[in-house]
């Protein structure tokens, strides 16, 4: 590589990490952006510079001032770029759409079974052009497809490897990627949600989703913001035993996180959590002690995850967003099983947005602009 090649390529790689940089934080300074990257602040200029004309950043209000000279604030270029995140699911697929700034912008959920019918991808093709028609997106600024699925999956090769919930194995995405016109990518559902939640986050977690499956992912900290295939990793946390009995988990054993730490270890095989929980607050016969039986299996999967990796734990899903009415009864129980560390301050509650998974491998795919530039 000749020098010119050479410092090109340095000056390229700069600026995606000042991209990279401001996805994470939102609106930043330039000064903010030389200090935090170890740049010179003629350098982030410039930089800063070439990609608002190439349309990556805007610059959008001040700083609040407390005297002096007000900063403008830089973001990222919203309608710059655009991703779909898919949620597969037994009985739904549901839609979103995530722009450049990482903000879901348009959801939709159709009915339809999983099946692994042709005509199944068909419709689910048909839905996602019809889904971003009425967005109203220019087409040509969407830039790839998000695939979440609740399985195993082999990214490199774009194939869902094992999902106990649709029941299949071995489905590849490479040819609906084709089918449809734009790049896609397959995603452990479980790593989508993870990433959705963490997204930006300097600190190392474990994430624990809390669905109808209760499975774990682990994110690490990126060096310089990897993106969402090196920083979540998926687990087999959901198999810990964290208990005697439950519903059989699809591993063939009872006892697992899985069995006794879903969603349906409250609500039962076919029932409602919001259901439940209207119960537990009326305090119908029952339900409280279901609860309270599964708050204790969920103490033992978080202090038993907290001693294998030490650091921080998000509870997610659909459970997760129920918890907060009953953090503190969960606090006790963590702090009676971990007889080492009354400190229960590592453990969080996310925000446990609806769409998440599907939003998550969506940013995954707005990620791919970035190495762009
Ligand atoms: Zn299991």
């Amino acid at each position: 590589m000749g020098k010119r090649e050479e410092q090109r390529e340095v000056r390229r790689a700069n600026k995606i990490r000042i991209v990279k940089f401001i996805s994470r934080m939102g609106a930043v300074s330039k000064s903010e952006i030389a200090s935090s990257l170890r740049l010179s602040m003629p350098t982030a200029l410039q930089h800063v510079k070439e990609l608002m004309e190439d349309g990556y950043l805007v610059e959008n209000g001040e700083y609040g001032s407390t005297g002096g000279r007000k900063a403008k604030m830089l973001s990222l270029n919203e309608t710059m770029a655009f991703a779909a995140g898919i949620d597969i699911e037994p009985n739904h697929i549901g839609f979103v759409l995530v722009n450049m700034r990482m903000e879901m912008v348009q959801r939709a959920k159709i009915r339809i079974p999983f099946s692994r019918d042709f005509a199944y991808y068909e419709a689910m093709g048909k839905w996602l052009h019809a889904f971003l028609e009425q967005s109203g997106v220019d087409r040509k600024r969407v830039v790839g497809v998000g695939i979440s699925v609740p399985g195993t999956v082999k990214r490199e090769e774009n194939r869902m490897i094992y999902s106990p919930v649709l029941q299949a194995e071995n489905v590849s995405f490479n040819r609906f990627g084709e089918w449809i016109g734009y790049p896609c990518q397959v995603e452990n559902g479980v790593c989508g949600e993870a990433y959705e939640e963490l997204f930006g986050e300097e600190e190392e977690a474990v994430y624990l989703s809390l669905n109808d499956v209760a499975e774990g992912a682990v994110y690490r900290r990126g060096n310089d913001a990897d993106g969402l295939g090196s920083q979540v990793r998926p687990s087999w946390i959901g198999h810990m035993q964290v208990g005697n009995g439950g519903l059989l988990c699809y591993c063939g054993r009872r006892g697992c996180l899985n069995s006794l730490c879903s969603a349906k270890a409250l609500s039962g095989e076919n029932g409602k959590l919001d259901v439940f929980f209207q119960k537990v607050h009326r305090k119908e016969a029952g339900y409280k002690q279901r609860l309270e039986k599964y708050l204790d299996c969920l103490a033992v999967a978080v202090t038993n995850v907290r001693m294998a990796f030490g650091c921080r734990i998000v509870l997610g899903g659909a459970v997760g967003s129920y918890l907060g009415d009953f953090r503190k009864e969960l606090d006790r129980r963590v702090a009676e099983v971990d007889r080492l560390d009354s400190d229960t301050s590592f453990l969080q509650i996310g925000k446990c947005q609806a769409d998440a998974s599907a939003c998550g491998a969506a940013m995954g795919m707005v990620e791919r602009v970035f190495e762009e530039i």
